[in-house]
């Protein structure tokens, strides 16, 4: 009884902290994270690679064709302790990172037949219960069946001076402003797109984690989970 292995949707805005505490979630509970976000940049680094975006100008046919020869996979690091995203077989997982990618992925994203792609695999990983999963449309559209749905987000200064804060302890050099105005500009697309725009399902729990602190994050979704756990036949 209560042990039915559930599915988490954590959706939200850029830069949210949605991977942060998706990644705290899964660990506690012992279940999958599964990092959608990644399978989209990794997606974008692929048409990078084939030139079929370049300088914010999409060729979506070749975008297309360009999917038949793009292979994504998550593989463990016993180093980093994390799946780590693999693009035809390389780790990718620091190169999609980028700001260069960040400023093309939701162009890239809102490719229908790139969403199909990702969308697909998406639901294997969530077959058989026991995921975590962060992105954009994963209660709405991935899995909108999922037993814990929540909708994370952060005014949007927080959330770029938090990202801000990332990308410096990684070496990178970025502004304050670059990275705003990247957030809110990711938002807009992400929101208006005709395919799976982001957007709070009916039934997530709303998160506004801008005065909350990680530890009060993490111990209001463990509980949330766990509850739901509890209420399975
Ligand atoms: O989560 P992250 O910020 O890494 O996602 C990068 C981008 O990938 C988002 O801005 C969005 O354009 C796209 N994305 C999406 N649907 C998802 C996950 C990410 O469109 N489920």
């Amino acid at each position: 009884m209560g042990r039915r292995r559930i599915n988490i949707a954590i959706d939200g805005h850029s830069s949210a902290g949605k991977s942060t505490m998706a990644k705290s979630l899964a660990k506690e509970l012992n279940y999958v994270y599964v990092d959608t976000g990644a399978m989209y940049r990794a997606a974008t680094l692929h048409a990078m690679k084939e030139r079929t975006v370049v300088d914010g100008v999409v060729n979506e046919v070749g975008v297309r064709a360009g999917l038949d020869r793009m292979y994504l996979s998550f593989r463990y690091n016993p180093k980093t302790e994390q799946s780590e995203i693999h693009l035809n077989g390389v780790n990718v997982e620091r190169e999609i990172r980028s700001m260069d990618v960040a400023q093309k992925v939701s162009l890239i994203a809102r490719v229908p037949e790139v969403r199909h792609k990702l969308v697909a695999i998406q639901q294997r990983m969530a077959e058989g219960g026991g995921v975590v999963m962060d992105g954009r449309d994963i209660g709405t559209v991935v899995i909108p069946h999922a037993e814990l749905k929540i909708f994370m987000t952060a005014d949007p200064e927080t959330r770029a001076y938090r990202r801000l804060n990332e990308l410096k302890s990684q070496g990178k050099q970025v502004s304050y402003n670059e990275v705003l105005e990247n957030v809110l500009e990711r938002d807009r697309i992400d929101s208006e797109r005709a395919v799976a725009p982001l957007k709070q399902a009916e039934d997530a729990v709303v998160v506004d984690n801008s005065e909350l602190t990680m530890e009060e994050q993490f111990n209001f979704l463990v509980n949330l989970a766990r509850t739901r756990m509890q209420d399975q036949p």
